[in-house]
């Protein structure tokens, strides 16, 4: 009986058989991958089942092609499907792709040319964009019975079939040659050794094939025959093992490519060989982009794990903290034990010495991208900054001290990401604190009448517009003994004592008129400053939580709502100003009025909304039809 793919599987095969423009080559590597796991996945499991034999040495994969028939057929003698598997793996596509691929839309993927299969991980589907019919023979090592999986794209079907032992064998019919594609490529010879080559000579089991070669024929001079030989396609060597010169151009990039199922390159590669305490070799990637599920409570962070060249765990947690979770690629090391259980692992001192060896790297390998190729550092802290903020950030800030190097803010001069340190080093004369303002966009920010007082004695501001900027600033508390200073705060203390002087003066003389306009808006304080030079009004917040803080926290899905402590001030050289006065000596309902709209006016341009719309526009249009 013939079963229809999902229908999220369908769409997506439609769009890889007809999608021109996508790297048809890949379908052997990936198959390639999947019998490699399958072999993995087998020799793992015979180290913690004694009822499975498995002998190293026999694991491989064999690689067939009948130019005649037109087929290839890809075999592994690894762990096998049952009927069961063959069904929930064949029938839908890898999760994770589907997931991905239900963000996009196909207008989208078709218009801007998107790579499906690097882009969605679509592994075993690949085979359709070269095959208009795939048969899958598998025979899993827990069961007696091999079963058939047959699809030509219209759908599935599964029954019953022969296989003498444990393994998967897949056919592949490869389609007929048209204007725009040779397909015939792929059955020959020559074609797939370089693929072979290319994509998965690092594939640790050997790749074997029947090759045609040739030889002088006995006893002649000039005359040839050909002959068959089994070859081993690959070098079998580790990537990570081989030395840098054996490296082909892309190799690496291909295999994180190929391994992390990303379309793009990545935009570091870190490799490292440690011999001492603890030995092994690692071969770490920093993705150019964040995967789409990076933000989410789906991504698993993590390395692979080898012990001697064996995968013990396809993604240890152990070896990254969470604020370095970005970091892809593996780890193989000679000093665990392959059957080592979960619970040991974590136990293990080698593995914490590794884990923190990894962390110093990554960190000097970061610094070192930011100070000699900051472009690049800038697309790195685009994509993954907010989470080295909230690093700064959570652990009540433990780490803090390890992560402020590594951290940007954009500077309201050079418009663009700019590190602390480089912050301090641009400092002018006589300032003594950094800088920042909040906010959601720079613009807004850049509009903020409490920049006004500090941009005038031509110091930097850092604008914060990530929501967690703040939080990792608090946390921060101080750099280079320099402490942050929020233009919008209290705290900002910019006037000389004279100034200072005149402006206690004025506050007090007026002291019965801001109580009186304290208590229509029901604030903490309401006075004059000298701080503003263009604008009527601002809100400063009191105390430690920002108004801009409280915009994050009150946004969360908690009940928890907090409110900033504020106070309205008003510039004191503003026509405003003298307005206020005069609205105390004769008209009070007046000034309770002026009050509240300019309480609003300082609320619009902090972006918190108005208390009461109907009223301030009511109010508002009355005072303006006086
Ligand atoms: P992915 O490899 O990303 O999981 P695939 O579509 O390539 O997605 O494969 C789906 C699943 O089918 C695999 O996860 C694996 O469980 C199973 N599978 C594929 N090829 C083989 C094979 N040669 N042997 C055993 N299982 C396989």
């Amino acid at each position: 009986m013939k079963k229809e793919f999902k229908s999220e599987s369908k769409r997506l095969l439609d769009l890889m058989v007809n999608a021109i423009y996508t790297n048809k080559d890949i379908f052997l590597r990936e198959l390639i991958s999947n019998a490699s796991d399958a072999l993995d996945k087998l020799y793992y499991n015979s180290l913690t089942d004694k009822k499975l034999k498995v002998n190293k040495e026999d694991l491989e994969i064999n690689l067939d092609v009948d130019k005649e028939k037109r087929i290839i057929k890809i075999s592994d003698n690894g762990i096998g499907m049952t009927d069961v598997e063959l069904e929930n793996n064949l029938g839908t596509i890898a999760k994770s792709g589907t997931l991905a691929f239900k963000q996009m839309n196909e207008k989208e993927v078709k218009e801007k040319n998107i790579d499906v299969i690097g882009q969605f991980g679509v592994g075993f589907y690949s085979a359709f964009m070269v095959s208009n019919k795939i048969v899958v023979t598998s025979k899993s090592v827990e069961s007696d019975e091999a079963h058939v999986w047959e699809s030509d794209l219209d759908g599935y079907s599964i029954k019953k079939g022969k296989k003498e032992s444990n393994g998967t064998e897949i056919t592949l019919y490869i389609k007929e040659d048209t204007e725009e594609e040779n397909y015939s490529k792929y059955l020959d010879e020559y074609e797939i050794k370089n693929l072979i080559k290319k994509y998965s000579d690092y594939i640790r089991y050997p790749i074997k094939m029947e090759v045609t070669k040739s030889k002088l024929k006995e006893n002649s001079k000039d005359e040839y025959e050909e002959y068959k030989e089994i070859e081993t396609l690959n070098s079998m060597i580790p990537i990570w093992k081989k030395e840098k010169k054996d490296l082909k151009e892309d190799e690496l990039d291909n295999f994180y490519i190929d391994k992390f199922y990303d379309y793009e390159k990545p935009l570091k590669v870190i490799r490292s060989k440690v011999e001492g305490m603890c030995s092994y070799n690692s071969l770490l990637f920093i993705p150019s982009h964040a995967p789409f599920d990076f933000y989410t409570k789906d991504y698993e962070k993590g390395l692979s794990l080898y012990a001697s060249g064996v995968l013990i765990m396809d993604k240890c947690p152990e070896l990254l903290p969470d604020y370095f979770s970005f970091v892809k690629g593996i780890v193989d090391t000679e000093d665990l034990s392959l059957n080592i259980s979960r619970e040991m692992l974590q136990k293990t001192h080698s593995l914490k010495i590794i884990a923190k060896n990894i962390e110093s790297k990554i960190k000097k390998e970061l610094l070192d991208m930011m100070d000699k190729n900051v472009e690049d550092y800038k697309k790195f802290f685009k994509a993954f900054g907010t989470q080295l903020k909230f690093g700064v950030y959570s652990n009540y800030g433990m780490d803090k001290d390890k992560l402020k190097d590594l951290l940007m803010f954009t500077s309201s001069k050079k418009k663009d990401l700019i590190s602390l340190k480089e912050y301090v080093s641009n400092m002018v004369e006589k300032q003594e604190n950094i800088y920042y303002a909040s906010g959601s966009t720079f613009e807004t920010i850049d509009n903020l009448p409490q920049t006004e007082q500090v941009k005038s004695k031509d110091y930097e501001i850092l604008y914060l517009t990530d929501p967690v900027d703040e939080f990792c600033i608090n946390a921060l508390g101080e750099f280079e003994g320099k402490k942050f200073i929020n233009v919008s705060s209290e705290s900002l203390d910019l006037d000389t004592d004279s100034e200072k002087e005149s402006l206690t003066k004025l506050n007090e003389d007026n002291k019965e008129m801001l109580n009186y306009m304290k208590d229509v808006i029901n604030i903490k304080e309401v006075k004059f400053t000298n701080k503003l030079k263009n604008h009527p009004v601002c809100l400063k917040s009191i105390g430690d939580v920002s108004i801009e803080m409280q915009k994050v926290i009150n946004a969360m899905p908690t009940d928890q709502k907090i409110n900033a402590e504020v106070s309205l001030e008003i510039n004191k050289d503003h026509p405003i100003a003298h307005k206020l006065k005069s609205l105390f000596k004769d008209n009070l309902d007046e000034l309770k009025n002026y009050t509240k709209a300019l309480y609003n006016l300082a609320r619009l341009i902090e972006g918190l909304n108005v208390e009461n719309p109907t009223e301030i526009s009511n109010l508002i249009a009355d005072i303006m039809s006086k």
